[in-house]
């Protein structure tokens, strides 16, 4: 048993000097607030690096921490978590993790709150309660989620944040020096056609590298097809996200369409977003985001792609570390999970913020045996956060 006494919700601040997927183009400049939208995604992203963090604080005195979205309104889900979620958290066992989790989203489900701000808060507070009750426990959060099958897990290289393709390519074989041969280009980057950006890429990381495309949702399911055969034949690893994701007979049509593995998953909150998809037989590999679902949920999704027998290749988005280290953790409990994206923008840049406990080298994360999820913010991280 270990009662909560205490939950508090931050927003945490990192500027960076170039907005994360690379430059802006001509057209996208910022806004006063520094948000801009990227044209080729139709999607909006701030100018710096923000999140939302959970300090969750037990009776006994062990702290556990969560973190979630906080890229744009991050307020939104301060309001949600300090003024209303925290006080049924509150008095709740932290080892009772998944059982709060189903009460809070009960509380709202029929209010049509079971996505989007709502469920990024409960992935927060999911994230704090499991990282507490591994604290109490001393154990890492694996070993109470089934067990640890593994504590080094295959990394990819995502985002290859350069104007040009000459540019990406060679920063591809940078980290291709660096141990790592699996990449992920960003369709809305690409100045020519999808085939010419792998075939480029291709030319300079050789037959062995493994390379995936993330098609950002912009494709029809004809034009999604299409783009994907033609990039076949340069040997695509998977076409992630390759139409609007309320399409999903489109993507079942893409799916059955090609012979390449199509990856989705980034946006989903819940298991019931991933049932849709596997049950439609649209999806090979799923990509649940730490950062949207928590652990509860992460679990339930990786639980069901493995008794549809698909594959995990988790997503990792921009915070502070908190969210991939549970990410890790869950990761390490599933079977089928064949590797994990590596975000080198957001994580080289912010190993300031968290304690010692997850690398990323010779193209593999690494563990440490650590309780709970493994990290924790450094004083430096505790001096940014802002309520
Ligand atoms: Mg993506």
């Amino acid at each position: 048993m270990s009662k909560v006494k205490k939950v508090e919700a931050f927003v945490l601040t990192v500027p960076r000097d170039e907005p994360y997927l690379g430059g802006q183009h001509n057209d996208e400049g910022a806004n006063e607030r520094g948000y801009f939208v990227r044209q080729r995604n139709r999607t909006v992203y701030p100018i710096m690096d923000r999140s939302v963090v959970v300090r969750l604080e037990t009776e006994s005195g062990v702290i556990g921490w969560g973190e979630t979205y906080g890229l744009v309104a991050p307020r939104a889900v301060l309001a949600l978590i300090n003024d209303f979620m925290c006080d049924f958290v509150v008095g709740r066992d932290a080892f009772d993790a998944a059982v709060i989790h189903e009460d809070l989203y009960n509380m709202m489900r029929f209010r049509g709150y079971g996505g989007g701000y709502y469920m990024d808060a409960l992935a927060a507070i999911d994230i704090a309660l499991w990282d507490a009750a591994g604290r109490c426990a001393n154990l890492p959060v694996a070993k109470l989620l089934g067990g640890r099958r593994r504590d080094r897990i295959p990394a990819y290289v995502s985002g290859l944040p350069k104007p040009t393709l000459t540019e990406r390519a060679e920063f591809a074989a940078e980290w291709q020096g660096k141990g790592f041969n699996s990449f992920k280009f960003a369709a809305p980057m690409a100045e020519k056609s999808l085939a010419a950006e792998i075939s480029g890429l291709r030319e300079v990381l050789g037959s062995e590298a493994r390379i995936a495309a993330d098609m950002h949702w912009t494709c029809t399911s004809a034009e999604a097809v299409s783009q994907i055969k033609e990039m076949e034949p340069h040997g695509l690893w998977f076409a992630e996200a390759p139409v609007a994701t309320e399409d999903v007979a489109g993507l079942a049509d893409v799916a059955r369409g090609v012979q390449t593995p199509i990856g989705v998953g980034e946006e989903w909150r819940t298991v019931y977003d991933a049932q849709a998809r596997i049950n439609a037989r649209a999806v090979h590999i799923i990509q649940p985001e730490m950062g949207h679902t928590g652990i509860t949920e992460f679990m339930r999704m990786g639980l069901a792609a493995q008794a549809a027998h698909l594959r995990i290749i988790p997503h990792a988005t921009i915070g502070s570390g908190i969210f991939l280290a549970a990410s890790l953790q869950a990761s390490s409990a599933l079977e089928c999970v064949e590797a994990h994206e590596f975000q080198h923008s957001i994580f080289c840049r912010n190993t300031g913020l968290i304690t010692e406990g997850i690398e990323c080298k010779n193209g593999e994360y690494i563990l440490a045996d650590k309780p709970g999820i493994g990290v924790e913010p450094t004083e430096e991280m505790i001096s940014k956060l802002e309520r």
